[in-house]
């Protein structure tokens, strides 16, 4: 088997899920944050390799977009200015190198962008379409792409960079500097998890293919979120009444939670197709239906014009508009402004949240 870095996150992340795709190929949904992130990679390469910046986005739609997606969103990120300052360098690279010395595994990636300057320098980007950002040394991917190039350039040192193309120039990137020392860590990372699945793949194979799940045991957690084997996977649990007693019980429940929802989406989905094709689906007194929810787009001027219409009727508008948190954040306005006109009032629901957000 070849190897990327996406294929080891995913069995590091849950090896069940790694076999569903990977051994018995079972195929998965497409998801919107995929979509949009192969998407804009692709307009940025056609961008990059001389295609006019619209028809290189339109042609990646037609080309990628097996979900719908917002031209005008991919538009956005793919003229950032990082990706308009881009000048020569190597676009969108595939490689292929052995991860140990005996060249038996071998690693596969792409590589977005990296140059290697006159003084021998190399530098590296990858473009991002991520809500959040994170550093580069939060996972292996980049520590990977370095350590390739160091191996075909000779540097020992590579400036690798995070792009985050939803994220204004200035606050867009998240740089590091690869050492030997890093790149090798990356590599060792990687070959203990190949060598690590080629050992269970020959031990399934003497089984015949089939097993109970000891070889790739399902390890629920949040990347259970975007796991399309969910309803798969969920046959496997057994509901026990919910008691929780200390932490590590908090933390299974917790990952178990995050599995159930995800299995109730994709459930919910299923039923969506029939139902789409059926109609209604009656659950006792009540049903699965398409209900219809209906809003308004009015441009500025004429919700201007329906406010002072309101207003002249006696009506105070102010009492039914509010103004969202993030559209406040769109206009600029800061707390600072906001504390000389009122109050904040804190509410608190209980959800996931990502460990940065929640500081
Ligand atoms: S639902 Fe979660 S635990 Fe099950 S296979 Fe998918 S990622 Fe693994």
């Amino acid at each position: 088997m070849i190897y990327s870095y996406s294929r080891l996150k995913r069995y590091a992340d849950c090896p069940a899920s790694f076999q569903y795709k990977y051994l018995y190929e079972m195929s998965e949904l497409p998801t919107e944050p995929l979509v949009l992130g192969k998407t804009v990679h692709t307009a940025i390469q056609l961008y990059l390799t001389g295609t006019k910046l619209q028809k290189a986005v339109d042609q990646a739609i037609l080309q990628e977009a097996e979900l719908p997606v917002d031209r005008d969103e991919v538009l956005r990120l793919v003229e950032h200015p990082m990706v308009r300052g881009i000048q020569g360098g190597q676009i969108e690279q595939r490689f292929l190198i052995p991860l140990d010395p005996e060249g038996v595994i071998q690693l596969q990636g792409y590589i977005d962008w990296y140059e290697q300057l006159p003084s021998g320098a190399v530098k590296l980007i990858d473009w991002k379409s991520n809500r959040q950002k994170y550093a580069p040394t939060e996972n292996h991917q980049l520590g990977l792409y370095s350590w390739y190039l160091s191996q075909v350039t000779g540097s020992t040192e590579i400036d690798a960079e995070l792009v985050f193309l939803r994220y204004p120039y200035a606050d867009s990137r998240q740089a590091y500097t690869y050492t030997s020392v890093k790149m090798e860590e990356a590599r060792r990372w990687a070959l203990a998890l190949a060598t690590e699945i080629e050992d269970k793949v020959a031990e399934l194979n003497l089984l015949g293919g089939g097993e109970d799940g000891h070889l790739f045991p399902a390890t629920p957690g949040k990347h259970c979120q975007t796991c399309s084997h969910a309803g798969l996977c969920i046959k496997s649990v057994q509901i026990k009444p919910v008691k929780i007693d200390d932490e590590v019980d908090a933390q299974r429940v917790a990952a178990e939670v995050i599995r159930l929802e995800s299995a109730a989406s994709e459930m919910k989905e299923h039923l969506k197709a029939w139902a789409k094709e059926h109609g209604a689906i009656a659950v006792g007194d009540s049903s699965f239906d398409f209900v219809p929810s209906v809003s308004w787009n009015i441009d500025a001027e004429k919700l201007y014009e329906l406010c002072s219409e309101l207003h002249d009727r006696g009506l105070d508008v102010f009492q039914y508009l509010t103004l969202t948190a993030a559209n406040l954040k769109k206009m600029g306005v800061t707390d600072a402004q906001l504390q000389l006109y009122g109050k904040p009032k804190t509410t608190k629901t209980f959800r996931l949240v990502k460990a940065k957000e929640a500081c």
